[in-house]
């Protein structure tokens, strides 16, 4: 039979047939996918092979389907392993406010570019629009304006009136979507206005953590009342972190990739090179200055930063 893992808890698995059916699943035997050493072999969101134990309602995970992609933490200990948090994630939205909290466009940016890096379609959505002065909706506009031309769509939405959440539901359909953003930019509130019955754990743990508390907690999945699907990660905010070299950072920036073959320099890294069309286009406003600070700014990081780590406030 074949199934999607929507929960994992270390050593068993629940997974959802295509019948629509939940079996409890265990794995036997190793694994051993894409060449990645993780401490799980299987993770939320993958596509499974498994069969029925006789008699029961449990089964056996005999075989994991190629991941489109897959997000990872890396534990801060010396052993540096590998723990994927979840698998073929169609989509994330990154919730943006622009004050309480404040969200920098460094900080969106380093976003994105992670993002880019695991290969997830990232959309932005501008929240709490009810709340801003017409100042604050221009710059929000404005704001929208330079993501739209770097590549990204943006919505303004109001989690709390309900302004613009059908369109994000029509986004929704038939995808597998990641909830992103500062804590306090309304996360919850989205999700409540989503789905009402669903209370995700996301904001809970939070709470938990500042309390000194340790928790384990597994990410998961849930399925919407409307054909659509949204992976919680509890106590992982966010995305983790991807390994980057610093020769393709700048192919993360959009913008910057649809230009950079008509750099002179084929390994162009767009800072000092003579005749460089990312800089070309910077001088001539077809490519915003704030990105491409964001950019020397994860260029002249260390290994670690360039290892974006994205709620390193
Ligand atoms: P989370 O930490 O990202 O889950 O954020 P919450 O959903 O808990 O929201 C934080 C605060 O912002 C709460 O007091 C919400 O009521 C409020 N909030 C969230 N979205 C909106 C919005 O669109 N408009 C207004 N006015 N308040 C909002
Ligand atoms: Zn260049």
């Amino acid at each position: 039979m074949q199934g999607t893992v929507y929960k994992s808890t270390g050593s068993w698995y629940q997974v959802k047939a295509e019948n629509g059916k939940f079996h409890e699943c265990r794995i036997k035997g190793k694994f051993r996918i894409q060449g990645i050493k993780s401490t799980n072999p299987v993770a939320v969101g993958d596509i499974v092979k498994f069969d029925l134990e006789e008699d029961t309602n449990t089964g056996v995970i005999k075989e994991i389907h190629n991941r489109e992609n897959y997000i990872i933490r890396k534990s801060v200990n010396l052993s540096k392993q590998t723990h994927i948090i979840a698998a073929n994630i169609d989509q994330v939205f990154l919730l943006i406010t622009l004050n309480n909290p404040p969200t920098l466009t460094t900080f969106i940016d380093r976003f994105l570019v992670t993002a880019e890096a695991y290969h997830i379609n990232a959309i932005l959505l501008f929240n709490k629009v009810d709340t801003y002065s017409p100042e604050e909706l221009g710059e929000v506009k404005y704001l929208a304006e330079m993501y739209r031309e770097a590549g990204y769509e943006c919505i303004g939405i109001s989690a709390k009136t309900g302004k613009n959440v059908e369109k994000v539901k029509e986004k929704m359909l038939g995808k597998t979507s990641m909830i992103s953003g500062h804590s306090g930019t309304g996360k919850s509130t989205l999700v409540n206005a989503l789905e009402p019955k669903l209370e995700l754990k996301t904001s809970e743990i939070s709470v938990q953590h500042s309390q000194g508390q340790h928790t384990t907690t597994f990410a998961e999945m849930y399925d919407l009342s409307f054909d659509a699907r949204i992976i919680d990660t509890p106590g992982i905010k966010g995305f983790g972190v991807v390994d980057m070299d610093r020769e393709e950072i700048g192919d993360y920036f959009p913008e910057f990739f649809k230009l950079k073959q008509h750099c002179k320099f084929h390994n162009c890294m767009h800072i000092e090179e003579p005749k460089c069309a990312i800089k070309e286009a910077l001088e001539n406003d077809e490519i915003a200055w704030s990105r491409y600070k964001s950019y020397l700014q994860i260029m002249a990081g260390d290994e670690d930063n360039y290892r974006v780590d994205q709620y390193q406030k």
